[in-house]
Parts: structure tokens; C-alpha cells; sequence
């Protein structure tokens, strides 16, 4: 039996680029389908991630035009990662793989018959890794790339250029429904469920319509999301660091003594300024980075839900039966 396809589209705020993008979506389930690779009965699931625009009036009116369209919304906005996790819990029961990708159209679809080769080859997990940056700017290349490489060194293991364009399949989810964390980093969490897995590698293109939702700051909000769910390690380089520092200050204090003994003692006040500025600084770094997860604890024992769905384009099995 060829398998039933659940592409996941993540929405925030895109009036503009989805009636552009949501077309090339169901053509290319359309061209799957006609090749033999998945079921008919394949679809494109919008999640509306609390947007302020049409965005959800849109797709409630593409699924009504078209039934290869279904969409879910969030309550409020929630943020990119929680609104693909919205999805890829909601399809898990829907279908037999799942492609999440932006709705942007950066991604190339094209890349989507490889994943799906990938699959019926017997891989339950394909990283969609962009094969160049060039359409990024040169800082958001530089950044990207020190990131991964930042958190390889911290040993959480990530797919190098890997965003959110993925496939995974049910099985893989139904395992990943289990990893209750609220703090999510999906690409660093995928990894960790397992299975075999492998790589394909795209082009990524401008954005066709709008802007990015990703400014500098939630950037950096992701980043230390990602670090501090995947490692520990940041608190062990705390540990390492104090421990060079506590030498340094050590020999300082030699120095200070025989300096004293020795009656050469002067006012002292510029190294004594240095010393406690530099310490001071190392330890408020390291309760910053201790607080962050502390902060993280903090969220994790609240166990609140990481998406609310408050409106489908259709009923689910549970509401259907309820009602007969
Ligand atoms: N997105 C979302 N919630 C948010 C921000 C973004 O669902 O709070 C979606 C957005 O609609 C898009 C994807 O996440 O489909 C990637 O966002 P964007 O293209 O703005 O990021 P960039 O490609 O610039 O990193
Ligand atoms: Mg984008």
C-alpha cells in the first residue's frame, strides 16, 4: 500500500506569500501521487500559529475549495517550533509520513521526491541540509554556521545545515510523542528518537512574498534553546573555568604576600580593582548561565501543554463519533 503523505505548514502572519506557495504544496502531493510514490489520499496541513492577518481566513477557504487542504489553529502564537510540534502530533494519527516545511517557499519542494525515495528505501527520518547559504545574508551565515559548530562542541547532536524541513514518519512520532519536553529544539530532538536515518540536500531560495519572522533576537532565543536543552555542558565549562580562575587568583595571592612580606607593598589599587572586576564579572556570567537552567527546570516541572488547538477545517474521528 503506498503511503499517505502529511506536508506540515507552520503559518504565521503569511496573507501574502500563501495563496502563492499553497498551490506548489498540493501540485507537488498531486505529481507525488501520479508517480506512484503516495496515496491519493495525501495532504497539506496548515498550522496557524495565532496569526493577527487573514492568514487563517485563507485557509479556511482553500480547505473548503480544495479537500487536499486541512488546516488547525493555534490558540495564540506560540512560536515556530510549537506550531510544527502541533502538526507533527496532529498527523501522526492522520498518516504514514510527515514533511514539515516553511511556508515560505525558501525551502525547495523538489527536494520532497528524494525525501520520499528516501522513505520507501526504508528511512523513517530524512534532514532536508541546504547544500549552500548563499541567499543568506553574510551575518546570518556566519552565525548559523558558528552555531552548529558551537553545539557539535557541546555534543548535541545536530544534522550540520539542517533547519525544520524534514521527513519523519509516524512510526518515529508515535516514539517522539513520548518526549514531553516543553523547551523545544526539534531539530536537536528528532536525533534523539533514533532510527535510520539519512540526508538530502537543497537549494534554498529567497523568500517569495513578506518577511522573516526570525529577527535577531529570537534567533538568539532559539540558539540557547537549542544549547541548553541538548547539553549540560555550558555548567561543566563553568566548573573548568572557575577552577582556572580560582589557579589565577591563587598565584595572585603569592604574589600579593610576598610582595608585602618583602615590604614593597604599595597602593595596590589598580591590580586590586582589576582582580575583583574580573572575578565579579566570571561570576555573574556563571549564575547567568546556571539561571537559564534553572529557568528551564522551572518551565519543565509546570508540564503545561506546548500547543493549545483551538479550531480544525475538519472534525476529528473523536468529535465525529460524539456527535453520532
Ligand atoms: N513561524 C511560525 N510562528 C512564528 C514565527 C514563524 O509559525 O512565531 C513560521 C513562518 O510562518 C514560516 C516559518 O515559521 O513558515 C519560518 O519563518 P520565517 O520564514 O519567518 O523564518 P526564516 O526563514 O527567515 O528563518
Ligand atoms: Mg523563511
Amino acid at each position: 500500500m503506498l503511503p499517505k503523505l502529511t506536508i506540515i505548514v507552520p503559518c504565521y502572519n503569511e496573507e501574502e506569500v500563501l495563496p502563492v506557495t499553497a498551490p506548489l504544496f498540493a501540485g507537488k502531493i498531486r505529481e507525488l501521487a501520479e508517480k506512484g510514490k503516495i496515496s491519493t489520499d495525501s495532504r497539506v496541513l496548515f498550522v496557524n500559529d495565532g496569526s493577527r492577518d487573514s492568514t487563517w481566513e485563507i485557509i479556511r477557504k482553500l480547505s473548503e475549495q480544495d479537500e487536499v487542504f486541512l488546516g488547525i489553529s493555534q490558540s495564540r502564537n506560540r512560536g515556530h517550533q510549537n506550531a510544527v510540534l502541533a502538526g507533527l502530533m496532529e498527523a501522526k494519527d492522520l498518516c504514514d509520513i510527515t514533511i514539515s516545511i516553511d511556508a515560505d517557499g525558501q525551502d525547495d519542494i523538489n527536494a520532497m521526491d528524494a525525501m520520499v525515495d528516501a522513505y520507501l528505501d526504508g528511512c523513517e527520518v530524512v534532514y532536508g541540509v541546504r547544500s549552500s547559504r548563499e541567499t543568506d545574508t553574510f551575518f546570518k551565515r556566519s552565525t548559523a554556521q558558528g552555531f552548529y559548530k558551537f553545539l557539535q562542541f557541546l555534543g548535541a547532536d545536530v544534522v550540520y545545515n539542517h533547519a525544520d524541513y524534514r521527513l519523519i514518519s509516524a512510526r518515529v512520532l508515535q516514539e517522539f510523542a513520548n518526549f514531553r519536553e516543553v523547551n523545544l529544539f526539534l531539530r536537536g530532538l528528532v536525533p534523539l528518537v533514533g532510527f535510520k536515518s539519512t540526508t538530502v540536500e537543497y537549494s534554498r531560495q529567497e523568500r517569495m512574498a513578506g518577511s522573516s519572522h526570525y529577527p535577531l533576537k529570537k534567533m538568539l532565543a532559539l540558539a540557547i534553546d537549542g544549547i541548553t536543552s541538548l547539553s549540560v555542558k555550558p555548567l561543566q565549562l563553568i566548573m573548568s573555568f572557575g577552577i582556572i580562575v580560582a589557579g589565577i587568583s591563587f598565584i595572585g595571592c603569592l604574589w600579593a604576600l610576598i610582595t608585602a612580606i618583602c615590604g614593597k607593598a604599595v597602593a595596590g589599587w589598580a591590580s586590586m580593582t582589576c582582580i575583583i572586576c574580573f572575578v565579579s564579572g566570571v561570576q555573574l556570567i556563571s549564575l547567568g548561565i546556571i539561571g537559564e537552567y534553572i529557568g528551564k527546570i522551572y518551565l519543565e516541572t509546570k508540564q503545561r501543554p506546548r500547543y493549545i488547538i483551538s479550531e480544525r477545517t475538519y472534525s476529528t474521528e473523536k468529535e465525529k463519533s460524539e456527535r453520532t
